[in-house]
């Protein structure tokens, strides 16, 4: 057969719409933004959107803009801004000089209301809100007009002005587009575009006291910057024609085209930044990076890396159906991003001493180790091994059980990298709990000397007790239990009281010596970990379980 390598490339269908613009000449070329509000930090639904956007801008050779959307006060801090800066840049998505915040339009957004006014286009209304909700009418009744909807245009531009002059209190005139109040879509029923509100705002302090709302300020931040393809979720869909109303009216060239997609959802964690804002503010967790969240920052902290979100992101596609994700595969990638490219270290996370007596004492003697057995480009170390080791408190079974393969008195086990060694047997304490395990070695069975002599079953990691160096480890379950039910009753979430467990004395190797925040390891058998950014210090290492070695996820191949 001949080897005709047509390439078949699948392209999603926001990439085909873009595909159409760009051949009937909609658009000559493609400029997309992420959007975030700075009301918390961003989590792995928002990186969804980043790198959607900022992959498109770079297939198509445009350009990816990063900009608030920070025209609602109240709830924006700075603290937020820095964070999601932060957190953009973290995930490759390259912005440039392309930072924009929408409060630096509220000029234009201003001189688009009046403009709007000219046109007749929109009014000043006196209505309270409650009786601005009762006249909007809903899917089934159409709507009310207000009685101020024909004032004139000579009034309304007072009023307005007067509005953005401070001499009407919070909420005693709105500004409202005129469009139709019988419209099927109720968004359509002259919504409010500008309020009254006496609010500090984090970039623009007290020059405004009238601020735009969203559904008028989004499409003509969209419009100023020139935005070809505003990709959204599907939330926005029944907004488009408000948009693409505002921007006609508003009289912009070449009006960005809105794509919708599905939100990203997982199962067994909390997205959405209310929940997890309240997590936070009830101190459930430590703070929007505790480890067990799935904000940008908590991901990070935990151990996850730029390269793991696009392979997840990749991985998910997009879709214009809402659905949930396995956690498991977020997971997965991870797993598979970090198989290579990390060291295999030993460390023992619930030790108890094993004591060679046939080894000679006072000794210590330097074993060559790979660093990764797929990976020879990652080298070896020299990892000590002496007469008193630490090993897992589950690898010894005092009276096994069926299948039991690993120390049991008689039996003979592999320490890893070393030696054979078979148990003798145990001390106790007056409790009867086992304290120290004995054994003795067999020196022909040194790893790598290619002793063929006999097999054994079971293979246990250790670390020698004289050079091991202290260490924490934290072990993570997912916060919430899908199949308990994430939420209770009221509404509240369904917390699992085990999503968090502190080893305090835990033993690793002396390689891990100069580790630093973010450094991530496989430790042997027991999973991948990474050191805290907030809480390790080189005297005190405090690591982060990020996943076990262990996946209930299987990809199709
Ligand atoms: P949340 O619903 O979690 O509070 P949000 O939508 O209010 O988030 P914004 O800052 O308004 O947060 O969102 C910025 C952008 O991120 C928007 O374009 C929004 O559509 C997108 N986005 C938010 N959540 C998700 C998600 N789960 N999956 C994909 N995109 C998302
Ligand atoms: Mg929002």
């Amino acid at each position: 057969m001949e080897d005709n390598k047509e390439e078949v490339i699948s392209k999603n269908f926001i990439e085909q719409e873009i595909d159409k613009d760009l051949s009937e000449g909609v658009y000559n070329h493609v400029q997309t933004r992420f959007p975030p509000e700075p009301n918390g930090y961003l989590h792995i639904g928002h990186a969804k959107s980043i790198l959607l956007n900022y992959g498109l801008a770079k297939k198509y050779g445009g350009k990816f803009n990063l900009r608030f959307d920070d025209t609602n006060p109240t709830k924006e801090k700075t603290e937020f801004v820095e964070s999601i800066i932060e957190d953009v840049k973290w995930l490759g998505a390259e912005f440039d000089d392309r930072l924009y915040f929408a409060s630096n339009y509220f000029q234009e957004m201003y001189d688009c209301a009046v403009l709007l006014i000219k046109k007749g286009k929109a009014f000043v209304c006196d209505l309270t809100a409650e009786e601005i909700r009762e006249y909007r009418g809903d899917f089934k009744t159409p709507g009310k007009e207000s009685p101020y909807r024909n004032r004139s245009v000579e009034e309304n531009l007072r009023l307005f002005e007067e509005m953005k002059d401070g001499k009407y209190k919070d909420g005693e005139k709105v500004l409202r587009a005129r469009i139709d109040m019988s419209s099927p879509n109720i968004n359509m029923r002259d919504p409010v575009i500008y309020r009254v509100a006496r609010m500090t705002h984090h970039n623009t302090g007290d020059k405004w006291c009238i601020y735009p709302m969203y559904d008028f300020a989004h499409p003509i931040e969209d419009a100023i910057e020139h935005i070809t393809h505003s990709i959204c979720t599907l939330e926005f869909e029944d907004h488009r024609p408000l948009y693409d109303w505002v921007v006609k009216e508003c009289e912009f060239e070449n009006p960005p085209r809105q794509i919708e997609f599905a939100k990203l959802y997982l199962t067994n964690v909390v997205t959405g930044k209310r929940y997890i804002k309240k997590l936070v503010e009830d101190k459930i967790v430590d703070g929007w990076e505790d480890p067990r969240l799935v904000s940008i920052a908590a991901l990070r902290r935990r151990g996850y890396t730029p390269e793991s979100l696009r392979m997840f992101v990749d991985l998910v596609g997009v879709s214009k159906a809402n659905s949930s994700v396995d956690y498991a595969m977020l997971e997965y990638c991870i797993r598979e991003d970090l198989k290579l490219k990390r060291p295999r270290m030993m460390a023992v996370l619930d030790p108890i001493k094993l004591v060679i007596d046939n080894y000679p004492e006072d000794t210590v003697e330097y074993l060559d180790v790979a660093n990764n057995m797929e990976n020879p480009e990652l080298g070896g170390r020299k990892v000590p091994f002496g007469k008193e080791l630490y090993i897992e408190r589950e690898d010894f079974m005092e009276e096994p059980v069926k299948k039991y393969f690993r120390l049991f008195p008689g039996n003979e086990v592999r320490l890893m990298n070393a030696y054979f060694v078979t148990c003798t047997g145990c001390e106790k304490d007056e409790n009867g709990n086992v304290t120290v395990v004995h054994c003795t070695y067999d020196p022909e069975t040194k790893s790598g000397s290619g002793f063929e002599g006999r097999k054994v079953k079971g293979t246990i990691h250790w670390v020698a007790a004289s050079t091991a160096a202290e260490a924490e480890c934290r072990l993570y379950e997912n916060i919430v239990d899908e199949e308990k039910g994430k939420l209770n009753e009221d509404g509240s979430l369904n917390l699992n009281p085990n999503s968090l467990t502190v080893l305090k004395r835990c033993y690793v190797e002396p390689s891990f010596e100069g580790a630093r925040a973010y450094d991530s390891f496989q430790f042997v058998r027991n999973g991948y970990f990474c050191v805290d950014c907030k809480d390790s210090t080189p005297g005190h290492l405090v690591f982060n379980r990020i996943v076990s070695l262990k996946s209930s996820f299987k990809i199709a191949k």
